[in-house]
Formats: structure tokens, sequence, C-alpha cells
């Protein structure tokens, strides 16, 4: 069987997740720009610490400031090389949900194609959001909308990754 491509970028795209240094949300990212993969998760910048190790006086994890694993992704892309803009198109995947703030920076950052996770949106949530995509011209993808298999595929595929690197739990 072939992997079909979405699902291989999601499969990437949650791996990215478990590199997360944030204590409250572990997402991943992957932007693929003339077939060239770059990858984000969610976390503070380089050189900052990370918010897993920062604990209040309770010995709490605090509420964080740390950026989404898009805007993280974006990042890498620009510190490497041109901008994303500067090509023709980029596919970003996402292991977390599309908010407006979300397509605002990656409309910004020059994405063409999105392809994310549906978590919690309320319909008027997701009007919107299809409203500006539309407009900004985004090609914008509900993964679990297209296949009803979705989480089942990138678990198994992701079990067969760690089978073959030999990974530890
Ligand atoms: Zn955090």
């Amino acid at each position: 069987m072939r992997l079909q491509k979405h699902d291989l970028y999601m499969t990437f795209a949650k791996l990215a997740s478990m590199r997360s240094t944030c204590a409250n949300h572990s997402e991943g990212a992957i932007l693929l720009i003339d077939n060239i993969m770059f990858m984000g998760y969610t976390g503070n910048l380089p050189k900052q610490k990370h918010c897993k190790d920062i604990l209040n006086e309770s010995g709490k994890r605090q509420p964080c400031n740390c950026n989404s694993a898009e805007l993280n992704v974006i990042f890498q892309v620009t510190k490497s090389r041109q901008p994303v803009s500067a090509h023709n198109g980029a596919t970003l995947y996402t292991t977390d949900t599309i908010t407006i703030d979300k397509l605002n920076q990656l409309v910004s950052a020059g994405v063409t194609e999105i392809v994310y996770k549906k978590e919690n949106q309320s319909e008027e949530e997701l009007r919107d959001i299809l409203e500006f995509a539309k407009y900004n011209e985004i090609s914008l993808l509900c993964y679990e909308d297209e296949t009803e298999i979705i989480d089942s595929n990138v678990n198994e595929m992701l079990l067969e990754v760690h089978n073959l690197l030999n990974i530890n739990k």
C-alpha cells in the first residue's frame, strides 16, 4: 500500500509535536515548500527557557506564552532561506486547530494551502475561518473530515515508526 501524501505529512506533524517544549500544548506543524520539509512545534524560541521547565511556587506549570507550532515553523523557514512568499505556494500541515489569528499569520507568510485537525470549533468560528480562507484564496482542508479513520491511521504509522527506530516510549 502506498502511503497517501496527507497521511505522511500529518504523521510527520504528529512526530514534531512530540518535540514540543510547552507544558500546556503539544502540537506540531510541517511546512512543505517545493517538497522540502520544515518542522515546528509549540514552544519558546531557541535560547529561551522551556515553559516545561518553569514552575511556579507551588510547583505547578505556569500559563505560558509559547509560540504556536505554525508560527515556529514559519520562523524555521525564514531563518534558513528565502521567505515562504518567494515560492509558488507552500502547504502547512498541523496537528492543531486553525484560528483566524493563525490564518492571518500564515497568509501573511505566504502559505497557500493548509491541512489541519478540527477540534472544538463552533460553527460560527468555522464559518469565519472558511470565509477568511476563501477571501485570501487559501485552500483549507480539514484532515479529519477527509477520512474517518485518520486517527487510527496516524497512530498505526507512528507505531511502525517507533518500531523501525526502536524507540522506547
Ligand atoms: Zn508553553
